[in-house]
């Protein structure tokens, strides 16, 4: 892990550089005001305060934006260069990023509220493995050789072509690494891009842009748009010229997206929100379930689609492992994303802590009992306590829900031979992202992992590698993104035959 400390001198010069500087948009290479005039203020999470204020696009900046990705992709250097040069580039974009990781850390930190050493050493450095991974695929996207029987007198063949103009939104949980995760295939896949970060922490975004103009991409073929969803993201979605839209984000505007897609046809991957059972067998490694359980709701104050949030234990360890996250939770060291020794920062804005707040108020009506946590943490900002719910029921709103804060729901199991009533616990919301077992026994561990309707799953802590799709089953999403299928999600299958 890199040391954090070491960051805290360049915060001033951020503050009086980057932050302070009026921010625009990112349309055809250029920098360029909303045509508005309008702009909106951004906060910072841990104080509630003032840290930045950027240009609020609106359709006619998407218009432009999309016109210059039309542009970029048709006509100009980009179709021209070879896959080599193409993936050349890419990879001086991670080479930038990875020069600049201690500023995008601070400014992700600043901006989303989340601890340096998990913006550092977590977004932005799988940023710049994402971008590697994805830029070797730029010399290796190819199709196929068709079978044709000898009768057909064809010889048939397969090609992947990009996409075409990707419209991409992201959202303020992870914003660096959302956006070079969806930029860094398109772009190997030869697309090219409209970006709308999200309106509560755009400016790694900009950043980023920056970097990607100093690199010399060339005009057009990654532009930026700040603005709000419901103008700047709406405008990309239902922009005739779009091919692709890109989305992380919730379920609810997902199944927008999906409507407002349909006019032209569009084609989406839609990665969405997530309810991720943790089962933990009595036979497990509880030590290191309890450390992986608690990690899970620390890790960006909960604000995260793949958290283990349900937590089913069987009745033996049940207790033990509701008294190592109390324990753990006592000790997290709650504070602003720069702070170095921060381990849990805020929730992104006042908005989210009222709804986290929220959640936990109906559950405990409903008869839920607060084990630990559950209050505003009093300082400035937006804190809330990490919270551990028993006696959680699926008919509750916190075992349904993606209530997006460090709210683990537990329930404990008698049966742990009764893989099918655990299933049936485990997949009993409308989510479907990521599912977690805890188990030494194989045989359970697989029987389990096959009954589960999710996306991604772990057992015993197994870790993700680029290489790796991700996506979600049911109201989690659509398509994969990251791997080859992630890759291939930016492009076109043609078959061409040829008859002899
Ligand atoms: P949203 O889904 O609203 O935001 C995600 C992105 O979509 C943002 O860039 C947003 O813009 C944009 N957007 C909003 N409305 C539209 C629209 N009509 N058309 C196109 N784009 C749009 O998430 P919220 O910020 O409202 O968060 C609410 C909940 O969503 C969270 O509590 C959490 O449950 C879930 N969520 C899940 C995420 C995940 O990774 N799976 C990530 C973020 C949220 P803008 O922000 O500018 O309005």
């Amino acid at each position: 892990m890199n040391a954090v400390t070491s960051l805290i001198p360049q915060l001033d010069a951020l503050r009086a550089g980057f932050l302070a500087r009026e921010h625009r948009l990112f349309v055809n290479g250029r920098w360029v005001p909303a045509q508005s005039g309008q702009s909106f203020e951004v906060l910072d999470p841990s104080t509630g305060k003032h840290l930045a204020r950027a240009a609020a696009g609106e359709a006619v900046d998407v218009d432009a934006a999309v016109k210059a990705a039309r542009a970029a992709l048709e006509t100009g250097a980009w179709p021209k260069l070879t896959h080599a040069e193409r993936a050349r580039l890419i990879f001086k974009l991670a080479d930038a990023v990875e020069r600049n990781a201690d500023e995008l850390a601070l400014i992700e930190s600043l901006d989303g509220g989340n601890p340096l050493r998990s913006t550092r050493n977590v977004d932005v450095h799988l940023g710049v493995e994402s971008l590697r991974y994805n830029a070797g695929w730029a010399t290796k996207l190819t199709g196929e050789t068709a079978l044709s029987s000898p009768q057909s007198r064809s010889f048939t063949f397969t090609l992947r072509e990009p996409i075409g103009v990707v419209g991409a939104i992201t959202p303020w949980n992870a914003p660096f690494l959302m956006a070079v995760n969806k930029i860094g295939p398109a772009l190997a896949a030869g697309c090219t891009v409209v970006l709308k970060p999200a309106e509560l922490a755009p400016l790694s975004a900009l950043r980023l842009a920056q970097l990607i103009e100093e690199i010399g991409f060339p005009p057009g073929v990654v532009n930026v748009v700040t603005g709000f969803g419901h103008t700047a993201g709406q405008a990309l979605v239902d922009h005739p010229d779009v091919n692709k839209i890109s989305f992380t984000g919730s379920t609810r505007v997902g199944k927008s997206i999906v409507t407002g897609s349909a006019a032209h046809m569009k084609r989406i991957t839609l990665e969405l929100g997530g309810k991720s059972p943790v089962v933990v067998f009595p036979d497990a490694d509880i030590e290191a379930a309890t450390q992986a359980v608690s990690r899970t709701i620390f890790f960006k104050t909960g604000q995260f689609c793949m958290a283990g949030t349900r937590l089913f234990a069987h009745e033996k360890v049940f207790d033990k492992i509701a008294s190592g996250f109390e324990d753990l939770a006592g000790k997290v060291k709650i504070g602003p994303g720069v702070a170095p020794d921060t381990e849990m920062g805020p929730i992104i804005s006042q908005k989210q802590l009222d709804r986290v707040l929220g959640y936990i108020a109906a559950s405990a009506k409903d008869g839920a009992e607060i084990v630990t946590g559950g209050k505003r943490v009093d300082r400035e900002g937006f804190f809330v306590e990490p919270t551990l719910l028993a006696n959680v029921r699926p008919e509750m709103s916190v075992f349904q829900d993606e209530i997006f804060g460090p709210v683990l729901c537990a329930t404990p199991f008698k049966d742990a031979s009764e893989l099918d009533r655990l299933a049936q616990y485990a997949n009993d919301t409308s989510y479907g992202l990521a599912a977690n077992i805890w188990t030494r026994d194989i045989s359970n561990a697989i029987g389990l992992a096959r009954r589960i309707k999710a996306g991604n799953i772990t057992i015993n802590g197994g870790a993700r590698e680029q290489s790796m799709p991700l996506g979600g089953f049911k109201q989690s999403g659509i398509g994969r993104e990251g791997g080859r299928d992630g890759v291939e999600a930016y492009t076109e299958l043609k078959i061409v035959s040829v008859g002899l």
